[in-house]
């Protein structure tokens, strides 16, 4: 039974009251067939997906975790004497410890990783505002995209180009749902704000020298769209055009998103901004993310599809809190990649370098998905 969001999105679902859903998921239908772009990074990555799966990192949260840092390891001489604790701002050790947030990505590199994730889940003002660190948030992101870039480059072959994916995460607050449980209509955040945070983040990530952009763990559409817009406003006055990948969180047995919309619908919001993949993570383990992939991969025919689920459901008494071991998250992953269901693979909370590697070896014999014309664009035309 799914009922509580956990992993990583429990980071920041903390002040929504349970339950909360919105009563009509809206199904916007955009039609603007333009010519795709040119990319002005990460060039190399479309031609891979045609080629073969593409396999993106683990978990960035849970590897932090299993080094047990000590409050004082993670301020560092820096932050000392901060007013307020900062132990599970893991965002931080961008700064403080960036040996630990390198040796992380190093790990998964080495395990196979193409793509790997900077540790910016929750580097904006307004994620940070609730360590009293918000005007922190350019350099934390600077800082993760520079890590991140020195371990890709340090790993990049000819054979096999790394990538860096700048992660723009969910914020604590949300434009779409209400932190009351007794007014509907209360919001602690509106739109402007969160353009504003996610611009932000996505100039320092662009600055810090990302290939993609990976906006992630999204269980509410309108914030993710304020990332979207803000990332698109940021394309135009740079002249830069990077690929981007769109990743829902499905938090519900009813196979909705928080904010109530259903995987198809939230395809259709999002689908305006082009992504090169849209896919599912976090929350949910292979096995019952399953059907919201199935969903998304004959919604989307046209575009490729990405899925990091977590290891299984989460066990307080394992040491990553999850224990779906590497060769039972590799096994399930290797049947979507049977079913044709996927491009882009890898793992969320409680995946370590092992589950790379296990789904690394299960996915290589197996093609990856086609892209086909899609069919309702065409039905529309
Ligand atoms: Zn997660």
């Amino acid at each position: 039974m799914v009922g509580q969001p956990w992993g990583c999105i429990s980071r920041v679902t903390a002040g929504i009251p349970a339950g909360i859903r919105s009563s009509s998921p809206g199904i916007p239908t955009i039609e603007a067939i333009m010519s795709s772009p040119a990319y002005t990074r990460g060039q190399a990555l479309p031609g891979i997906l045609e080629r073969r799966i593409a396999l993106i990192d683990g978990a960035m949260g849970t590897m932090i975790q299993r080094f047990k840092l000590t409050e004082d390891q993670v301020r560092g001489e820096r932050f000392l004497k901060h007013g307020k604790d900062l132990k599970n701002n893991s965002d931080l050790l961008n700064i403080t410890r960036p040996d630990i947030v390198r040796d992380i990505h190093e790990a998964f590199l080495a395990a196979g990783a193409d793509i790997i994730e900077t540790n910016t889940f929750g580097a904006t003002t307004i994620a940070q505002d609730d360590y009293l660190l918000g005007s922190l948030a350019r350099e934390l992101n600077l800082a993760g995209a520079r890590i991140a870039r020195e371990a890709a480059d340090k790993h990049t072959t000819p054979e096999q180009p790394r990538f860096v994916a700048g992660t723009l995460g969910p914020t604590p607050r949300t434009a779409s749902i209400s932190p009351d449980v007794n007014d509907p209509g209360a919001r602690n955040v509106d739109f402007e704000q969160l353009r504003a945070a996610y611009f932000e983040q996505a100039q320092a990530l662009l600055e810090g020298g990302v290939d993609l952009f990976l906006v992630e763990t999204i269980f509410d559409t309108l914030n993710a769209k304020a990332a979207l817009f803000a990332i698109d406003e940021l394309f135009e006055q740079t002249g830069e055009r990077l690929p981007l990948i769109i990743s829902g969180t499905v938090t519900d047995a009813s196979g909705r998103i928080l904010s109530g919309q259903t995987v198809t619908a939230f395809w259709y919001s999002v689908r305006h901004a082009q992504p090169l993949a849209v896919g599912l993570n976090c929350a949910l383990g292979a096995a019952l993310m399953r059907p919201y992939i199935q969903e998304l991969a004959r919604a989307a025919p046209d575009t490729y599809i990405s899925c990091y689920p977590n290891a299984g459901l989460p066990n307080p008494m394992s040491e990553t809190g999850f224990d779906e071991t590497p060769d039972v998250t590799a096994r399930l992953l290797r049947e979507f990649a049977a079913e044709g269901l996927i491009n882009i693979v890898g793992g969320c909370c409680g995946t370590t370098p092992e589950h790379i590697g296990a789904i690394r070896q299960a996915v290589a014999p197996l093609p990856a998905r086609s892209l086909q014309r899609a069919f309702f664009r065409t039905d529309a035309a």
